[in-house]
């Protein structure tokens, strides 16, 4: 007889991944796209549930463009990215992407280059890199040394070169500058930072911006599920705010990934054993921080659930706590794989499953999968 597999597995929720994408798309106000940064979640049945909900995709690689196009062969796709090479930028333009957003003066000597010779223009953002200061979130992108788009002290050369480059056309800036931003008011705020800027920055090189790229960055407030970012507050005072931009701003992008998709996944895994080693209950499971690498890496303790399960052979003792902090680790053979910390749970046992919630965004994506080579979980689509 072999021994049953332990749970180990990531579970989405299609359903209710279309019903909240649909939610926020609808509440967008006029002259608003929201485009899907796949960067979050680049899995298949992930992508064809959004192809039709979202303006299109942001990709930051040709393997991202490249599913992009297998679930929306016509779709509008914007290319960014930090470091894109000549054949990705080749690949872009004769994908015919929507529009690239560029990251340095080099790489639109580059695009110009490319489409010249392909005989395409080449429809472009700047990003810029704001000198802040800006509203606080976990990330910073802006307003502090990072390798993410043009100074805005280089904005004078990098405009004069994209309005001069005979294969790109100059549409507008690309401005992404934080992450798991949880409170409207100062996402608004940042929003009308972007538009004096831009304001001020048509003026100045005498440009007329028809597309402005908001970026990203709207947040999941991992520590308390309860108390997510009031989306309805938000788009309240958007419509408020859009209504205030110049006429000639045709299009304002968004490119959200973590709020369209964190909700819709579970990871649930099998508590293997529960030991108390140096005065600390340790909670180990199937799997870890080489499926579920968020925690760790965003140095948090993630939400989660214990189901109980009954079943367990009569011969075994079962270890478990009851109404004290556990840690939860993984199986990996380094004290870093940690998932929850010092977190107080009614009770939890081995053969009990944990289920840690809003896993679907920077989850099995950004994890070092083959690190130690344990199987690796399933992936449920329903
Ligand atoms: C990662 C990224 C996004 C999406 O960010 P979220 O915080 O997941 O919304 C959008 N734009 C760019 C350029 C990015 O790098």
């Amino acid at each position: 007889m072999t021994a049953p597999e332990p749970v180990c597995r990531y579970v989405y929720d299609l359903g209710a991944l279309a019903e909240h994408v649909g939610k926020v798309v609808a509440a967008l106000p006029e002259r608003c796209r929201m485009f899907y940064a796949m960067k979050a979640n680049s899995a298949e049945p992930v992508l064809a549930t959004l192809a039709p909900l979202a303006a299109g995709f942001e990709v930051a690689s040709g393997g991202e463009l490249a599913k992009a196009r297998a679930v929306a062969p016509d779709g509008e796709v914007l290319f960014g990215g930090p470091a894109k090479t000549p054949g990705e930028i080749e690949q872009a333009l004769t994908a015919g992407v929507t529009r690239l957003h560029v990251e340095s003066v080099l790489e639109l000597h580059r695009i110009s280059e490319a489409a010249t010779r392909l005989g395409r223009t080449a429809a472009v953002l700047l990003r810029v890199n704001l000198a802040g200061p800006f509203p606080k979130a976990t990330l910073a992108m802006a307003g502090r040394p990072t390798q993410f788009g043009i100074d805005e002290a280089r904005l004078p050369e990098a405009v004069r070169a994209a309005v001069e480059l005979p294969g790109v056309a100059f549409a507008g800036f690309h401005l992404h500058s934080l992450s798991n931003n949880l409170s409207p008011e100062a996402h608004l705020a940042m929003l009308d930072l972007y538009r004096r800027k831009i304001t001020s920055w048509e003026e100045a090189f005498g440009v007329r911006c028809e597309v402005v790229n908001v970026g990203g960055g709207i947040g999941v407030n991992y520590a308390d599920l309860t108390a997510q970012f009031d989306w309805t507050r938000f788009t309240d005072g958007l419509a408020r705010l859009v209504g205030t931009f110049p006429a000639h701003w045709r299009e304002i992008d968004f490119e959200c990934g973590r709020f369209l998709v964190a909700a819709c996944g579970s990871y649930l895994t099998e508590v293997l054993d529960v030991k108390r080693n140096h005065g600390v209950h340790y909670v180990l499971v199937r799997g870890g921080t080489h499926h579920f690498r968020l925690p760790v890496s965003w140095q948090h303790s993630h939400p989660f659930g214990v189901r109980h399960v009954e079943a367990w052979p009569a011969t075994l003792p079962r270890p478990g706590v009851r109404g004290e902090p556990v840690t939860v680790v993984g199986e990996l053979c380094t004290p870093k794989d940690v998932l929850a910390r010092d977190v107080v749970v009614d009770e939890v046992r081995a053969g009990d499953v944990l289920e840690f919630r809003h896993a679907g965004a920077y989850g099995w994506e950004i994890s070092h999968h083959d690190f130690l080579s344990h199987p690796h979980p399933e992936h449920v689509y329903r």
